[in-house]
């Protein structure tokens, strides 16, 4: 099996193309100089985590993108919504509120009970979120995968505390003109199709939305989640990126199938991993071909 090149790669997500520290070097070339490289304790061991420093002038924006790259030109691009689209504080409340009410209605917890175990999810979310999933949390307490997708579809309602986001959105459209684009989400279709009406994404704005009516019992972070989105669109795994704000759903399941991503903390940095992301669709070399 073909081994993964993790090449550490960033590019800033508002000063690429604009500001050149150097103008002998390219944008990339000088975005790498400047980043900083830490070689992760963890599992996978071969990855190198790229990181930038805080944008001067944008408070509480920081350029913390992450380019796992397996050298290939992208052919698809599959966006992550939760946390990725509309920014993590607008989900993170309102989904341990249902974890709360669906431990005391799906598994019989008392209400004390339910409330302890969601201030441990809680604290795990602010500890490590890249390795916290709440869909993995709620099977670990004993729900039921399919009743805890119908329960958190009945009650979590984060569409109607979203606002639009203009930026986001035309950041996607830019990127179609480049390269095709699907939306993977553990969310049912129509939970994922209201979140993206109220960020302001047209109804076609995707290639294609794959949820959780798609996916069975291959929901992410399983690589069958990402297998149904490469069948769905014919498109090679290795060239196909991720885009999301966690390693271990957004990117690790497809790295597993060959493919490469990009993580943002969210819907500030996709400008950046589109740049990134349209700068590689028209290299003229796929680097491992
Ligand atoms: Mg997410």
């Amino acid at each position: 099996m073909l081994e993964l090149l993790w090449l550490p790669l960033v590019v800033g997500p508002e000063s690429h193309g604009r500001q050149r520290p150097d103008r002998g070097m390219s944008g990339r070339q000088a975005g790498a100089m400047s980043t900083r490289y830490r070689a992760f304790a963890n599992p996978p061991a071969s990855r190198l985590i790229c990181e930038g420093s805080a944008l001067p002038g944008r408070a509480g924006t920081t350029n913390r993108m992450r380019v796992f790259d397996n050298g290939s030109r992208p052919h698809l691009v599959v966006f992550d919504l939760d946390g990725t689209l509309y920014p993590r504080e607008r989900y993170v409340d309102l989904v341990l509120d249902v974890i709360s009410r669906g431990l005391v209605e799906l598994s019989g917890a008392t209400s004390d009970a339910a409330r302890s175990r969601v201030a441990v999810l809680r604290a795990m979310m602010e500890e490590n979120w890249d390795d916290t999933s709440t869909t993995t949390f709620m099977i670990a307490e004993g729900v039921n995968a399919a009743k805890w997708r119908d329960f958190r579809t009945q009650h979590l309602d984060i569409a109607s505390g979203l606002t639009p986001d203009d930026r986001v959105v035309g950041h996607v459209a830019h990127l179609r003109r480049h390269v095709p684009v699907a939306l993977l989400t553990n969310n049912t279709r129509a939970l994922a199709d209201q979140i993206l009406q109220k960020i302001g994404f047209p109804d076609d704005a995707f290639d294609g939305v794959i949820g959780a009516e798609d996916l069975g019992l291959g929901f992410k972070p399983s690589p069958a989640a990402f297998q149904a989105v490469v069948d769905r669109l014919g498109v090679p795994a290795r060239n196909t990126w991720g885009i999301g704000d966690r390693y271990d759903i957004d990117v690790a399941p497809l790295a597993a199938l060959g493919g490469a991503g990009v993580i943002v903390s969210g819907p500030t940095e996709i400008g950046g991993a589109v740049r990134f992301l349209i700068d590689r669709s028209v290299d003229v070399l796929d680097r491992q071909s």
